[in-house]
């Protein structure tokens, strides 16, 4: 990939900023992360042997709140890629008008290969080295790519310890166990499914009927795949690491679940034709093509072979500027990133809510508010893109750097 994930934020914010007219200085502190942190993990691997890992968190903005974003094991982890996450993660909690900032954290590591028993001694580590800047009202992780509710409740319980008081608002993304929200697993998926409905309705279609394309199927995809299905919208065509499978009558998402969950890889369905090459998903002449693996996905390199009508973004970053401005062009609507995938950071925020104040909701009040803020976040971000005339994430940054703004208006700028 050409552009880097950091440049690729500093493009849009800037593109925003100039349209809207934001502040100069303010946009000069927005383009730097207030804070990042490299640390070193030595832990003893399962054969005697010591390994160091490099793990990063970036606390880039907290104007509105504590830092909020989740943690990545992968061994393509970079700085730049942790920075460039972590702005994405300030203006996703301002679009939705949630009091959180933006953080972001990331190891490098390949936790396929690794045990357990590692990953454990790997996490445990690498909270102690971020103690001092953890905290329910400083800094908040959750999970990510190759992180879970396991990971969550290694970094609270060690958390806790140290301080010695039991502290579940210190990470989302935990089990119900251990002061978890109920509809946190599937709230990423689930947030993109009720976005895009949500943006076909305003436009005045409707969900039911529309086929959809989904690259990725773990956490983000799987839900958003399950929650289209379960709206009465076609999965013609999934993939993940191991391929693509395309069936267009309909992929039977339930029944892949299962499937997924012993095979660990979508590829040799029995319902569906496997696809000669996975990204080819991404060339599927659909409604909606959700790209919910990685960054770049989506470049000026392969954007002449979309052929979908609405893009949902279910990873951060899937869509380099170059191609934005291609699909924009051709009048394919984008539902960026920092709208489709907020769901996710919003049960987030319910979970904490709950866990600090030690009362939980039932699935039904959270299904009710996170329905009642995305819609509302949705028909803002529809109503900016129209007032200033630009893509939908353009007006989706516009409206997060209008509610920073705000507050840097009223709080001012230390010292
Ligand atoms: P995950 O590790 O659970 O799943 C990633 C999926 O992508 C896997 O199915 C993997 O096989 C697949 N994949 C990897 N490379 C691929 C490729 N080249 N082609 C096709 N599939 C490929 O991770 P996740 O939590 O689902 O996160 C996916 C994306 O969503 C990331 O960009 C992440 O930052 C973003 N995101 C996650 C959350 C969350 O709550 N988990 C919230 C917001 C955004």
């Amino acid at each position: 990939m050409g552009i880097s994930p950091y440049e690729m934020m500093k493009e849009q914010l800037e593109k925003a900023a100039s349209i809207m007219r934001l502040e100069r200085e303010l946009l000069e502190v927005l383009k730097h992360p207030k804070r990042v942190i490299e640390v070193s993990i030595p832990i003893k691997m399962d054969d005697g042997s010591i390994k160091v890992f490099t793990g990063y968190r970036c606390q880039y903005n907290d104007f509105r709140g504590p830092f909020k974003g989740g943690i990545r094991f992968h061994p393509d982890v970079t700085k730049e890629e942790v920075i460039a996450l972590a702005g994405w993660m300030t203006w996703k909690c301002a679009v939705i008008d949630i009091p959180f900032g933006g953080g972001k954290g990331g190891v490098i590591c390949d936790p396929t290969g690794m045990s357990e028993g590692e990953l454990e001694r790997l996490t445990r580590r690498f909270t102690y080295a971020l103690m001092p800047v953890l905290g329910p009202s400083m800094d908040i992780p959750a999970p990510d790519v190759f992180t879970g509710s396991k990971t969550m409740a290694w970094i609270m319980d060690t958390y806790s310890a140290f301080k010695g008081i039991n502290q579940p608002g210190v990470v989302t993304g935990k089990s119900r166990s251990i002061g978890g929200s109920v509809g946190r697993r599937e709230a990423t998926g689930k947030g993109v499914a009720i976005v895009t409905s949500e943006y076909l309705r305003i436009k005045g279609e409707s969900i039911e009927g529309k086929t959809v394309a989904v690259q990725g199927f773990g956490n983000v995809g799987s839900y958003a795949a399950l929650y289209f299905h379960r709206m009465g919208a076609k999965v013609v065509g999934i993939s993940d690491i191991t391929g693509g499978i395309v069936n267009p009558s309909g992929i039977n998402v339930p029944e892949l679940i299962k499937y997924v969950e012993e095979t660990k890889g979508v590829k040799g369905f029995p319902d569906a034709e496997d696809m000669p090459k996975k990204d080819d998903i991404l060339y599927l002449d659909v409604d909606i093509l959700v790209p919910a693996a990685l960054e770049g996905a989506i470049t000026e390199l392969n954007v002449d072979h979309i052929r979908a009508k609405y893009i949902s973004e279910g990873a951060n970053g899937p869509t380099t500027p170059e191609a934005d401005e291609i699909l924009s062009k051709r009048g394919i609507d984008v539902i960026p990133d920092i709208l489709a995938n907020s769901g996710g950071v919003l049960v987030s925020y319910f979970e904490w809510v709950q866990a600090n104040q030690g009362y939980f909701w039932d699935e039904e009040e959270v299904d009710r508010r996170m329905k009642k803020k995305l819609s509302r976040a949705t028909e803002e971000v529809y109503r900016t893109s129209e007032k200033y005339n630009v893509d939908l994430r353009t007006g989706s940054y516009i409206l997060a750097l209008s509610r920073i703004q705000e507050v840097y208006r009223d709080r001012g700028l230390f010292p």
